[in-house]
């Protein structure tokens, strides 16, 4: 049932339909201003990909957006590569009219070595690889800085029948028929809303580092080249795989190689000491690049040069300043509250094993858009929207979970498993 309090955000979309033309839908909206019809307002708390993502294509329907973001200054350097899956680069290839190969790095092996750095299995397979740097820039340069605030820290909301009052740390208060909250890993709102749902250590952190393909020698990089490459030993594995250059660069010899390496620390003390940074500070989800104690990267080091192929050590021992994030598991029971959601990360939390967190965030998105313009109210559509991303954030966490505790803890992780293709909904797709 419409409430009359739903009925201007029902007329309002229903009026501007869905379709793919941001333009036009904006000349729509624009005419809709000048009958003085009411355009329904929506809130996004959380900048990075996903809460860009629900920007646009909520814009796209041709609601009145604005991002809110905590960090003072535009996110950069935030994480490495990103296996690029289509859930992440559909609305950049769909409606911002980007070319994928300007936008990703195209690779076609999934290479297994051994300790020698011999090729010890070789499955030709197309992957996408892309920055998450190069990511966000394209998505934000889309969406524009005029409704994109940076400096602003959500620090509650109220939800009412008819509208979401929402607050920001410095005192000022916005109005909004939607609240979107993608948040991320260490979500505020998820706290708030779900305060039973705690994040689950899964007992091992990824070190992670990019370093110019350029400064690797010939031999390394012909290795690592055209795909992405496995070291798999006792409780660890490695990855290394190409990106875009800093500046966007898709070109051989200026993109970036780029490592995650998963490694157990024990929670307590051994976990606490890592993220321990340089100057005594104690982090809790990651430590930036640079904030590494010494004697934690010496080690990384060593263990790198003792236990590695040659060619994969090369890449670890050539970056500068190695970070760590550390590997939860997240599962909620709920994403839609009335006129509120949880996208992306400030929902579920999978281990990063399929490579599918961002295409997740996406497809949060583009379905929560599609049910915002087939239901005639915000509840409404929220209750229809939610049971098919609580299963899809399920079936994630538990696939990750699984292939994450054959590496760390069961050892039966064997190069060539078809569970081990990267994908959202099940391996390769
Ligand atoms: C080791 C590792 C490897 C990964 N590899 C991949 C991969 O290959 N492919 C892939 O797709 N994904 C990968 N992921 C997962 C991916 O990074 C996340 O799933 C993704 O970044 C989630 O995006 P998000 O927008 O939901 O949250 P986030 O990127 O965490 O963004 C949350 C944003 O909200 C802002 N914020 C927080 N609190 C507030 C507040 N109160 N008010 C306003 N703003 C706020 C933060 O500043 C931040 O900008 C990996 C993750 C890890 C740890």
């Amino acid at each position: 049932m419409v409430s009359e309090a739903d009925a201007p955000f029902r007329s309002y979309y229903r009026g501007a339909g869905s379709a793919s033309d941001g333009t036009q839908l904006s000349e729509r909206n624009r005419r809709a201003n000048n009958r003085g019809a009411r355009i329904a307002r929506v809130a996004i708390a959380g900048g990075s990909l996903g809460g860009l993502t629900a920007a646009l294509l909520l814009r796209d329907l041709g609601l009145d957006v604005t991002v809110y973001e905590r960090s003072p200054a535009e996110l950069e350097q935030r994480g490495a590569g990103i296996g690029f899956l289509p859930a992440s680069y559909r609305y950049l290839v769909e409606r911002a009219g980007r070319s994928l190969d300007a936008i990703s790095v195209a690779t076609s092996h999934i290479r297994y070595l051994a300790r020698s750095g011999e090729i010890i299995h070789d499955l030709e397979h197309s992957y996408r690889f892309s920055a998450w740097n190069t990511v966000y820039r394209e998505l934000l340069a889309h969406f524009g800085r005029e409704r994109y605030r940076l400096g602003h820290e959500m620090v509650s909301f109220e939800a009412q029948a008819d509208h979401v009052a929402v607050t920001m740390a410095d005192g000022r208060r916005d109005h909004v028929d939607l609240l979107v909250c993608a948040d991320g890993v260490a979500s505020r709102s998820r706290r708030h809303l779900l305060p039973d749902v705690h994040a689950r250590y899964a007992g091992y952190v990824a070190w992670r580092g990019i370093v110019p393909e350029r400064s690797l020698d010939a031999s390394t990089r012909k290795a690592l080249d055209d795909a992405i490459t496995y070291f798999v030993y006792a409780n660890s594995h490695i990855l290394v795989y190409p990106i875009p250059g800093a500046d966007g660069s898709i070109e051989p010899g200026e993109r970036l190689m780029n490592f995650v390496w998963y490694r157990n620390y024990l929670e307590g003390e051994d976990l606490g000491t890592l993220l321990t940074d340089a100057n005594g500070l104690r982090h809790e989800t990651s430590l930036p690049p640079g904030a590494a104690q010494p004697a934690q990267v010496a080690d990384l080091r060593a263990t790198a040069a003792a236990r590695l192929p040659p060619q994969i050590a090369d890449v670890v021992l050539a970056v500068d300043a190695p970070f760590v994030q550390v590997i939860y598991d997240i599962e909620v029971s709920r994403m839609a509250f009335g006129r509120v959601c949880l996208i992306g990360d400030a929902a579920w939390v999978a281990r990063p094993h399929a490579a599918a967190g961002t295409a997740k965030a996406g497809a949060d998105a583009w379905t929560l858009a599609e049910a915002l313009d087939a239901h005639g109210s915000v509840p409404e559509a929220l209750a229809a929207w939610e049971p098919g991303q609580l299963e899809l954030g399920r079936q994630l966490v538990e696939r990750a979970r699984r292939i994450g505790c054959r590496s760390q803890v069961d050892g039966t992780w064997r190069p060539g498993d078809p569970e081990l293709i990267l994908g959202l909904y099940g391996p390769g797709r």
